[in-house]
């Protein structure tokens, strides 16, 4: 906002810059997807207000004094609250507060003859650009776009959040039966940050099912590569992400195999924007192309709903009722689990045989640090809990385009697109998308399966930061820093 309204007026150079005393200011670009550099910072501190008040997580702190005065993200990268969210990029107003840029690296891998790009974006990636420049649904574009770049391969992540409903379905499925709850979803890396580093008595209840990033990246380096017949050697993953936490997901150490990432570079829709613009790509100007690859890219309408808060649950109800009944549920919109309050829940029964399953849908941080209270307290009783880090979830995740004019209504008007593209596909089940069928008869066997377990399922850390020093310790250290008492005084 700040650097528009700079342009706005010409104004060019700040007159208050001092170069000697802002080469003090700390700038931190070493993270895994988060840089800061506070020769920018305006002292806003929104990013604080959003971490704490919104978010809950208040990872941010204001340090030093007068002129000096800053944020840091305290233990940063190694050891801080942070769960990537990237919230308060999105409301810094100058820049100060990024992701890491990775565009030169994709623009190398895209120039090189030896390597094969592979291509893959979300659901909400296609609903990115509604506001910035009309495009309700820019699917068609960014495959073209992609292609014109050199892409050699462009799936659809959908395809993998089909193949997430599969697993995660049959998974939860399998908990209520045993009676074991509540189960968590797992695909949004910045919940699942959450709980590794400030609730880590939940991951037990995480589903440990890959979200569908990962899981496209471990397919396409071993039955894309294979059927395409390329050493996955040569193959560099791409995904384009409404996210920051992706970025932080993919370096993960469970996700590299043999010193290879299942996922090589995560941009975000900022970042694919800057690409664009670099190869001089107007995306407002282009045909829209359609995915072709035969093998990986077909997604049903519940892989698209994954894009907002109620998507993930909604997808898996459909699936689940299938998975118990062997026919499909009645009705395929499951209303009752749409809107937007932070908590929603609400009852399914999937058979006449079990009682219904409770359900609780919930986005943003502070929410969920609520449910997971309420659940550790016996507040709340679920089987079955989705939740989105981003309030809102991935339609208003940390790596979209910051929204300059109407942030509600252009939340509200990519929910619904996502929500419409679902209505108007042929098919609407995960467990009914051909590809996906014919993935599991030929290369996966079923769901759950050894080879669906090793490709498709993931571990969780406790990385909580516990404490080092009981007060005694603190109180004791400050005594012995004090000055000696002197006669008679009291210490
Ligand atoms: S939002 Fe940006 S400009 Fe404002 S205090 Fe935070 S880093 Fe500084
Ligand atoms: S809600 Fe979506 S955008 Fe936000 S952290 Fe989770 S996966 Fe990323």
């Amino acid at each position: 906002e700040l650097q528009d309204v700079a342009q706005f007026v010409g104004l060019e150079q700040s007159r208050f810059y001092d170069p000697a005393w802002a080469s003090g200011r700390p700038i931190h670009h070493n993270g895994s997807f988060l840089g800061y550099d506070m020769n920018k910072c305006i002292r806003c501190f929104r990013c604080v207000e959003v971490c704490r008040q919104v978010q809950g997580i208040d990872a941010i702190s204001i340090v030093e004094r007068g002129l000096g005065t800053c944020i840091e993200v305290l233990g940063f990268p190694e050891r801080d609250a942070c769960v990537g969210c990237g919230q308060c990029v999105m409301v810094c107003p100058t820049g100060a507060l990024a992701e890491r840029d990775d565009t030169e690296q994709v623009i190398d891998w895209l120039y090189d003859p030896d390597v094969v790009t592979v291509f893959q974006f979300a659901p909400a990636v296609r609903v990115g650009f509604a506001e910035e420049l009309g495009i309700d649904n820019a699917e068609g574009q960014i495959i073209t776009a992609l292609r014109a770049m050199g892409a050699d391969v462009v799936i659809d992540t959908n395809f993998a959040a089909d193949l997430v409903i599969m697993e995660e379905g049959t998974e939860v499925v399998r908990h209520v039966l045993e009676g074991k709850r509540p189960t968590f979803t797992s695909c949004c890396p910045g919940w699942v940050n959450f709980v590794e580093k400030h609730h880590p008595e939940m991951i037990p209840h995480l589903s440990s099912t890959r979200s569908p990033q990962q899981c496209l990246g471990s397919l396409a380096k071993t039955f894309l590569a294979e059927r395409m017949g390329v050493d996955p050697a040569r193959m560099r993953v791409i995904s384009i992400m409404p996210c920051t936490a992706k970025k932080d997901e993919m370096a993960r150490p469970q996700f590299a195999h043999d010193g290879r990432r299942d996922v090589d570079v995560v941009l975000t829709i900022r970042e694919f924007a800057r690409l664009l613009r670099r190869e001089g790509i107007d995306l407002a100007r282009l045909e829209a192309g359609t995915f072709d690859n035969p093998h990986i890219g077909d997604y049903s309408g519940a892989g698209v709903i994954f894009g907002s808060t109620g998507g993930v649950m909604e997808a898996a109800v459909r699936s689940a009722y299938f998975f118990v009944n062997g026919r499909e549920l009645p009705q395929t919109d499951v209303t009752a689990l749409r809107g937007t309050e932070t908590l929603r829940t609400a009852e399914v029964k999937l058979s006449d045989d079990l009682p219904p399953i409770r359900l609780a849908i919930c986005h943003g941080l502070k929410a969920a640090r609520d449910v997971v209270e309420g659940i550790a307290s016996g507040r709340y009783d679920f089987d079955f809990v989705e939740v989105m880090a981003c309030p809102g979830g991935c339609v208003t995740g940390g790596g979209h385009l910051k929204s300059k004019h109407a942030y509600r209504p252009a939340e509200r008007k990519k929910r619904v697109t996502l929500f419409d593209i679902d209505a108007k596909r042929t098919i609407r089940q995960s467990h009914n998308n051909p590809q996906i069928k014919k993935l599991y008869e030929d290369f996966l066997g079923e769901p759950m399966s050894e080879r669906a377990h090793h490709l498709l399922h993931t571990w969780y850390a406790d990385r909580k930061r516990h404490a080092e020093m009981r007060i005694a310790d603190i109180w004791r250290e400050i005594r012995l820093n004090l000055p000696e008492p002197r006669n008679g005084e009291k210490v």
